[in-house]
C-alpha cells in the first residue's frame, strides 16, 4: 500500500501488528486481518483511501467503533480497514433547529449527554450506547429500549454526508425536520452497513428533552403473564417510552453478575418507562402501577428521581454483559416478530432449548416484538459446534420468518446472518439490493464478502 501512504501522510495508515489485531474483528467470532488500517481524520482522508481503492479495485471495510454484533466491520477479504473513530468532533449543536452535526466516530452516550446539556433529546439508545459510533449507529440503523415510542435510528437522521465508492462525495437530506425533495438518499445509506458508501458527516435530529420520567419494575412467575402485561399496558392505550422483558435465565445471569440484591425475585421481568411533564408523569405512572396490580405480580417497585432511573437502566444494560460474564458464547439474535407472537415464541425457545441442550436467554424490546434471543453455546472452537449452531439457528429463523417476523430488528446481517439472507427476502427484493450495490459501488470494492457476496 505504498501508493496509499503517499497520498495519506503523517502517519495515518498502519500495518504493524497491533493495530493489525485491533482492526480484524468485531463482538461476533469471525475476525480477518486487513492488509492495512487507515486511521482517516477527514472527508478528504476518505476520500483519498477510497479513489485509491477505487483505481485498484481493493477492498474498504469501514469501521466505527467495532462493538458490532454480526462482524460487519470484519474485512473478510483483507484490503483496507478503514476506521472513523478518530473523526470524533460535535461540530454543531443549534438548539433553535434541534439539530447536532456530528463526525461519524462521535460515540453515541458522548452526544447524548452533550445535547442534553443544552435541554435536548437524542432518543435511540442502543445498549452499548457508551462504546458504540453514530457512523455504526447510522450503518446498522440501531435501536433500543426507547424506540417503542421514539423510533429508531433513521427516524433522526435529516442528513449525511456519504463518500461514495469512487471517490465523490454526496450530499443528502439537509438540517430541515422535513424533506421531500426526489428520492429517499439518506434512508438508501441507514442501514446500508458500509456497503453502499461511507459516512463521513450526519446531521441528526434532536428532540426537546422531556422534564420528569419514571420506572417501573415489575416480576412474574412465568414469562407469558410478563408477555400478557405487555398486551395490557398498551390495550389500555398507555405508550411508555420503553417496555422491556427479560426471562429466568437471563435474570439469574444478571443476579450472578450485578448482584442477587439488585434482581427481583420471579422468572420473568418487566420494565417501563414513562416519560413527559411532571403532572403526566406522575398520573400515568399511578394508572399503570393500579393495573400492573391486578396482574399477579411477584413484586411491583417505582423510580421517579432521575438518578434512580439511570440506577435502573445501569442494571437493564447490564443483561448483554451478564450472560458474556457465564463464559458461554453468547450468539445474540436480534430477531422481531409480530408483537402477538411473544408467547409463542417464548414457547418456541423453550422447545428448542429442550431439543438442542443449548441455554436460551431472552430479553429486549417487548414492546416491539423486537427480542434478543441468545444461544448459549461452549467457545465456538471447532467445526461441529459450528455446524450444530447453525442447524439451531436455521430452526428459529425459519420460524421466525414463518410468523412473519424478521431476523434483525437492529443489529444487522453482517456474516452473522449472511446465510438466511435469500431466506428472508423476496428474490425480487434480492434483485432489487443487488441493482442499487452494483450502480453505487460497480466494482464491489465496499464490504465485500458481507450478505450481497
Ligand atoms: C453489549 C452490546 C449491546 C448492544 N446493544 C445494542 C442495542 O441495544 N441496539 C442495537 O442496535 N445494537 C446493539 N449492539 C450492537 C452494536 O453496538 C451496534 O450495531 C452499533 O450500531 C455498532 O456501532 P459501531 O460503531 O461499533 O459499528 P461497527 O461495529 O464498527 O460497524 C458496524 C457496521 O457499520 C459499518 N460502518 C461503521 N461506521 C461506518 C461509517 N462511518 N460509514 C459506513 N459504514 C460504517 C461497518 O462497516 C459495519 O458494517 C450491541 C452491542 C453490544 C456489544
Amino acid at each position: 500500500m505504498e501508493g496509499l501512504e503517499l497520498l495519506l501522510p503523517g502517519n495515518l495508515v498502519r500495518t504493524d501488528p497491533a493495530t493489525i489485531e485491533a482492526h480484524s474483528q468485531d463482538r461476533w467470532h469471525a475476525a480477518e486481518a486487513p492488509s492495512c488500517v487507515v486511521l482517516a481524520k477527514s472527508t478528504s482522508d476518505v476520500q483519498k483511501t477510497l479513489q485509491f481503492a477505487h483505481l485498484h479495485e481493493i477492498p474498504v471495510t469501514a469501521r466505527g467503533a467495532g462493538v458490532g454484533y454480526v462482524g460487519g466491520c470484519v474485512p473478510i477479504q483483507r484490503g483496507i480497514a478503514l476506521s472513523l473513530a478518530e473523526m470524533n468532533s460535535i461540530k454543531e449543536i443549534h438548539v433553535e433547529d434541534g439539530v447536532a452535526i456530528v463526525e461519524p466516530g462521535v460515540i453515541t452516550n458522548d452526544l447524548q449527554q452533550a445535547v442534553l446539556e443544552k435541554g435536548l433529546f437524542y432518543p435511540p439508545d442502543p445498549a452499548s450506547l457508551k462504546e458504540c459510533s453514530l457512523g455504526g449507529n447510522v450503518a446498522t440503523n440501531a435501536g433500543g429500549p426507547r424506540c417503542v415510542k421514539y423510533g429508531v435510528t433513521r427516524q433522526y437522521i435529516l442528513g449525511l454526508e456519504v463518500v461514495l465508492a469512487d471517490g465523490q462525495v454526496l450530499q443528502c437530506g439537509s438540517r430541515c425536520h422535513k424533506n421531500k425533495t426526489g428520492f429517499d438518499l439518506v434512508g438508501m445509506f441507514v442501514g446500508s452497513e458500509g456497503m453502499l458508501g461511507i459516512v463521513t458527516e450526519v446531521t441528526l435530529r434532536l428532540l426537546p428533552n422531556p422534564p420528569a420520567r419514571a420506572m417501573i419494575s415489575c416480576s412474574f412467575r412465568e414469562f407469558h403473564e410478563a408477555a400478557n402485561a405487555v398486551q395490557r399496558v398498551l390495550g389500555a392505550g398507555h405508550l411508555p417510552s420503553a417496555l422491556e422483558i427479560s426471562d429466568k435465565f437471563t435474570l439469574q445471569a444478571a443476579r450472578e453478575h450485578v448482584g442477587r440484591e439488585l434482581i427481583p425475585d420471579g422468572d420473568a421481568h418487566l420494565l417501563l418507562e414513562i416519560d413527559g411533564q411532571e403532572s403526566s408523569v406522575q398520573s400515568e405512572c399511578a394508572q399503570l402501577e393500579k393495573l400492573l396490580d391486578e396482574l399477579n405480580v411477584v413484586t411491583l417497585a417505582s423510580a421517579v428521581p432521575e438518578e434512580e432511573c439511570e440506577r435502573i437502566w445501569e442494571i437493564r444494560r447490564a443483561f448483554s454483559y451478564s450472560l458474556r460474564a457465564t463464559g458461554l458464547t453468547k450468539l445474540n439474535e436480534d430477531i422481531v416478530v409480530p408483537r402477538g407472537r411473544l408467547v409463542d415464541l417464548a414457547k418456541f425457545s423453550e422447545q428448542l432449548q429442550e431439543e438442542t441442550g443449548y441455554s436460551i436467554a431472552s430479553f429486549g424490546h417487548a414492546g416491539d416484538g423486537n427480542i434478543h434471543v441468545n444461544i448459549m453455546v461452549p467457545p465456538m472452537e471447532n467445526e461441529s459446534n459450528l455446524k450444530q449452531v447453525d442447524e439451531a439457528l436455521d430452526r428459529l429463523f425459519t420460524q421466525i420468518l414463518a410468523w412473519g417476523g424478521v431476523v434483525s430488528g437492529e443489529h444487522g446481517i453482517g456474516l452473522a446472518k449472511k446465510r438466511w439472507f435469500s431466506q428472508a427476502v423476496s428474490p425480487v427484493a434480492m434483485q432489487v439490493h443487488q441493482t442499487m450495490k452494483q450502480a453505487l459501488d460497480p466494482k464491489g470494492i465496499l464490504n465485500p464478502g458481507k450478505f450481497l457476496g
